[in-house]
């Protein structure tokens, strides 16, 4: 990220105000569209904009191995493995390769921040917007 984001985001960082009004812009995108779950280190870019936080593991590399056989979660049977979903949008979408990408764990201490800032700031890798 450029210099000029790099210190926007810490201007923001500094002003708790202001930094309160980006997570709620944030979250009132997010949550609605994408279901967020405020984890602080987005990775929707690699995962064909489906949220791997709705996992009830929270699996950010892929399923976890107790997928049913008609793709539902063994945890909720009553939903689809939220995997199984962003395997099937990611093949519609031209996305397949950045599933292969392995993603850092999640680090707890950046919950409820803003992914976008934490972009700016270098905290997190920036997103992959483009197609395979
Ligand atoms: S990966 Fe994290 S920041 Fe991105 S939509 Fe899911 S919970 Fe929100």
């Amino acid at each position: 990220m450029s210099k000029v984001s790099e210190n926007f985001a810490k201007f923001c960082e500094k002003h708790p105000r202001l930094y309160a009004c980006a997570v709620l812009a944030e979250n009132a995108f997010k949550k609605p569209v994408f279901r967020c779950q405020d984890c602080g280190q987005c990775i929707l870019s690699y995962t064909a904009f489906t949220c791997p936080m709705r996992c009830p593991k929270q699996m950010r590399n892929g399923p976890c191995g107790g997928t049913r056989e008609d793709g539902r979660c063994e945890v909720y049977p009553e939903r689809h493995c939220i995997w199984w979903l962003i395997y099937r949008r990611a093949k519609r979408m031209g996305r397949l390769k950045k599933l292969r990408r392995i993603q850092k764990p999640v680090d707890r201490r950046l919950q409820h921040t803003s992914a976008w800032l934490n972009v700016f700031a270098g905290k997190i890798d920036p997103p992959s917007w483009g197609k395979d």
